[in-house]
């Protein structure tokens, strides 16, 4: 398999892995990667900041299209997405974040702008895509595409693990009621919904440990990239 231009299309809700899954496949096949949600979550940042309202397709339009794109490839094959020069870092992680960019990415203007800067990186290949549109609109084309799934449930109990982890407060009830919220905003939207394209393997990691489902990706890619 000749994997140097290789593109990998990763979608599915929030919470479900997809980053750990894409950026182990990333490493194993010497590819970028790229969490296309970032680069919403920059938008969602900057019309937060810029103090639009966040429901104007005009005005969200115009901050999407004045944005400076640049990708940065990190040791662990990440691209780090800055924004007008800048790295948001930790900032882009707060729950009024993630609800800023899932409102403005159903913005159809604004989600244009980002979507065409996306078609290019998957055209160059080399990369594996993680986002919610990937295997749909950003790249039909891409001859491996995974659709990852769990209960929200089950991603709402990994979210609140993590956080403690981290050492930060986390109320189950709240993470549940806002994941779910955020996938019927992602999965109504009319342009460019969450779901899956008719030929993404899906895989439900509902009762699989992360290890397990990357091991199960990793696989699967063996067995079905050309
Ligand atoms: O993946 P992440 O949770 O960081 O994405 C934040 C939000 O960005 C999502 O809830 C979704 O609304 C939006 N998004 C999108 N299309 C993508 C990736 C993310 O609309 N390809």
């Amino acid at each position: 398999m000749k994997t140097n231009k290789l593109l990998i299309a990763i979608d599915g809700p929030a919470g479900v892995g997809k980053t750990s899954v894409g950026k182990a496949l990333a490493l194993k096949y010497g590819l970028g990667f790229l969490s296309t949600g970032i680069m919403y979550r920059c938008l969602g940042w900057k019309a937060l900041n810029s103090k639009v309202n966040l429901q104007d397709e005009e005005q969200v339009y115009q901050v999407a299209k004045n944005i400076v794109w640049d990708f940065e490839k990190e040791e662990d094959s990440n691209l780090r997405v800055l924004i007008d020069g800048q790295y948001l870092g930790d900032s882009l992680l707060s729950e009024e974040v993630a609800r800023a960019a899932s409102i403005t990415s159903a913005l159809p203007k604004a989600r244009a702008v980002i979507t065409e800067k996306q078609k290019a990186l998957a055209l160059e290949g080399g990369i594996v895509m993680e986002g919610r549109d990937i295997g749909t609109v950003i790249a039909p084309k891409a001859p491996l595409k995974f659709y990852l799934t769990a209960s929200a449930e089950a991603r709402a109990k990994r979210r609140v693990l993590q956080l403690k982890e981290k050492g930060q407060e986390a109320n189950y009830d709240e993470i549940l009621k806002s994941i779910i919220s955020r996938d019927e905003r992602d999965s109504s939207r009319k342009t460019a919904p969450l779901k899956p394209s008719e030929d993404a393997i899906l895989i439900d990691t509902s009762f699989l440990t992360l290890e397990e489902v990357i091991n199960k990706v990793l696989e699967l890619s063996r067995t079905n990239a050309s």
